[in-house]
């Protein structure tokens, strides 16, 4: 017997028609690329957006065609996530940090129909343009008039100017319901190796994964918060932000092109913002403004810190500001969130250095998600908080398989998703990342964890960024062997940074050498790229 509820599909356009009905006076408020700030309520976006859709239709967007953009956080890319999903067309966002050969690449490999860029990527469009298929029937610059900037595109691919096209149509569109399962987003993983890979969510996962992302032990948001998306659009839709916040009602802040610490910092208190999320570099670069200028965060509470390893200075440097930092674990492939790291009744009474050492780790499972780890033979390990394994994951928002291959090729017989992750679990769940399976350091037949390492040099008062790799060793086959740059006009002394170890890890643990290097070098989403790193320094401490 079936149960006697009412069926309805979870359609994305059902969250912006929940924020217009009933959170008329929520608010998206968008720095724009000139710098003015725009403001409007989710009654007015939410009719733009149905604007957006007949504009889309009249460009010949149709179901399932794929739409791409190259564009910041700000309102006009909000629109196209609802615009373009909402009609049953997929959304396709794209890094704009990726190389022009990649950017080509994934709109070819996509068959995009469009491309929206803001007037920033206009050159990069330009660069790219002559390299992409007859797919693409146009590109649309997300701005007025007035800002429009001469784009020299291939003879036949038409050039449109966002505001045009809005003010020739109407917004009398009516958003339809149709399979929940159907596609909804497109976004490309950055790929350390290889062509990266396309992730195609749908409405179903996207609305479950944005359900599950708001509880109070994840981002708890609410109506009354103010929410600043550091973390882009383009890069695994903004952790789900876009939709969350809409559901919750809260008031969405965007910074644009404007990510420094003194903007964020002015945006933050002008706008009253309550939450913010991004990567720890941003953390970083905002934590130094606050102790550099002396200024406060006033209504801040807290800030999602996800995409790589928060180290625990980190912490202790927000805690002295009143905001509290809370790490999350994830990947494209996830869309992107797995874990969040909220505490549980056993943690009532910890020390201090007792609690840090919980709060670092990426944290529990979200409803929704199991995971596991497995040895090298593929046997599941216990979670007793010590054992490092590879992290496989099963869930509604985890992918199947990659754009373009068969339904179900990325998983094993079980149903399983390898992350490529190595991790350990505690007991009472928390998950700790040790490593990307490639980057781990065997030792004498014994796994060191990297991040750990990364984690502790970065608390060295000379150190900026770190990065730990493993070195070819004659004896223990590999060793870590630890790069660093340093803070500007701060010198390095190698032996004070490998002090800091003692007493922090096995003496087994602590790097062998010590690198001090200008520069590490960065993938498009700031993860540090290893392989380039182990390419040139694999052989340093043989070569000594
Ligand atoms: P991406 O698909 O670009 O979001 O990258 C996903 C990968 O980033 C994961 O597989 C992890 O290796 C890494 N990652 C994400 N969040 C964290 C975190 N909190 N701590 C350590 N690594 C992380």
């Amino acid at each position: 017997m079936l149960g006697l509820m009412q069926h309805q599909e979870l359609m994305i356009s059902a969250i912006v028609k929940h924020a217009a009905r009933h959170h008329p006076n929520g608010e998206i408020v968008s720095k724009t690329t000139e710098g003015a700030m725009h403001r409007y309520n989710y009654r007015e976006f939410e009719a733009r957006s149905r604007r957006m859709v007949r504009v889309l239709q009249g460009l010949g967007v149709g179901w399932q065609d794929r739409v791409a953009t190259l564009a910041w956080n700000g309102y006009r890319h909000m629109e196209l996530y609802y615009a373009v999903s909402g009609m049953g067309a997929i959304i396709h966002t794209i890094n704009p940090r990726l190389s022009v050969p990649d950017i080509a690449y994934i709109v070819n490999h996509a068959e995009d129909v469009l491309v929206f860029s803001d007037t920033t990527f206009a050159p990069l469009i330009g660069a790219a343009a002559p390299h992409f298929g007859k797919h693409v029937r146009g590109v649309v610059i997300m701005c007025d008039r007035a800002n429009m900037p001469a784009v020299k595109l291939p003879d036949g691919m038409p050039l449109y100017c966002y505001e045009d096209l809005m003010d020739a149509t109407d917004d009398t569109y009516i958003w339809p319901e149709f399979d929940e399962r159907t596609a909804a987003t497109l976004c490309y993983t950055s790929g350390t190796t290889g062509r990266p890979k396309g992730v195609l969510y749908s409405h179903r996962s996207t609305l479950l994964h944005a359900f599950s992302g708001g509880m109070a032990d994840v981002m708890g948001l609410r109506a009354s918060d103010r929410v600043l998306p550091v973390v882009p659009m383009f890069h695994v839709n903004a952790w789900g932000i876009p939709y969350g916040a809409l559901m919750a009602g809260a008031t969405l802040v965007m910074p644009g092109r404007f990510l420094d610490g003194a903007n964020m910092t002015a945006l933050m208190n002008d706008e009253k913002v309550t939450m913010s999320a991004g990567v720890p570099t941003v953390w970083l670069g905002l934590l130094q403004h606050l102790q550099k200028s002396g200024d406060r965060l006033g209504s801040m509470q807290r800030l999602m810190v996800g995409g790589s390893a928060c180290p625990r200075m980190l912490y202790e440097g927000f805690d002295a500001y009143g905001v509290r930092i809370y790490q999350g674990w994830g990947m494209t492939e996830m869309s992107p969130v797995g874990t969040y790291n909220a505490p549980k009744p056993i943690h009532d009474g910890l020390s201090l250095d007792e609690e840090y050492k919980v709060r670092i780790k990426q944290g529990r499972a979200l409803f929704g998600v199991d995971m596991k780890i497995v040895d090298d033979n593929g046997a599941e390990l216990p979670w007793d908080g010590l054992k490092s394994g590879h992290l496989s994951v099963k869930g509604p928002w985890v992918t199947n398989a990659y754009y373009g291959d068969e339904p179900g090729s990325a998983l094993d017989a079980d149903g399983w998703f390898a992350t490529g992750d190595v991790a350990a679990i505690d007991p009472e769940g928390y998950l700790e990342i040790t490593d990307r399976s490639k980057d781990v350091i065997k030792s004498g037949g014994e796994w060191i964890s990297s991040i750990q390492l990364e984690n502790i040099a970065v608390g060295h008062p000379d150190v900026a960024e770190a990065a730990i790799i493993a070195a070819t060793h004659e004896k223990w086959a590999e060793r870590p062997l630890l790069l660093v740059v340093p803070k500007q006009g701060h010198t390095i002394d190698k032996a004070s940074v490998l002090a800091i170890f003692d007493g922090q890890v096995a003496t087994w643990w602590k790097p062998d050498d010590v690198v001090v290097i200008d520069e590490l070098p960065h993938s498009a989403t700031g993860k540090i790229q290893k392989l380039a790193l182990r390419d040139k320094y694999k052989n340093y401490l043989l070569d000594k």
